[in-house]
């Protein structure tokens, strides 16, 4: 069942760009295990006075009642619907390069992962450090 809210809604095209980034990227494939939905949201956001293009949810165990998902990676439109499709898709690299597993006691559990610098390492090497802007 989808239900899309007033904000809130599941986005097939930015599904399909991950996938593609995905395919694209050998060290990311481990990705296809993981259970990642994408939503747009039409509210502004911003974090210290820059405008935020998406962030990447873990979803608690105990909301996996509700939704079955590991991650939600979010897209904020107001900020990302004038950007070309292709950075579209670095904006989705970044934001897969936040899903991180680390191993404790022989599990596997999910985690966020931190920028490296203020960006990850991954994204400046392949797009400089002013990817957003093309
Ligand atoms: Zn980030």
């Amino acid at each position: 069942m989808i239900m899309d809210t007033e904000h809130y809604k599941k986005t097939q095209y930015y599904k399909d760009l991950a996938e593609e980034v995905i395919e694209e990227h050998e060290e990311l494939h481990w990705l296809w295990n993981v259970r990642i939905d994408y939503v747009t949201s039409t509210k502004s956001k911003t974090s210290q006075g820059m405008a935020v293009y998406g962030e990447c949810i873990k979803v608690k165990e105990w909301m996996q009642v509700y939704m079955p998902y590991d991650f939600v990676i979010m897209i904020y439109e107001i900020n990302t619907h004038q950007l070309p499709r292709e950075i579209h898709k670095r904006l989705l690299h970044h934001e897969l390069l936040h899903i991180g597993v680390s191993e404790k006691d022989g599990e596997y559990i999910y985690k966020t992962n931190h920028h490296d610098v203020q960006d990850f390492r991954a994204i400046i090497e392949e797009y400089g450090l002013d990817w957003i802007n093309g």
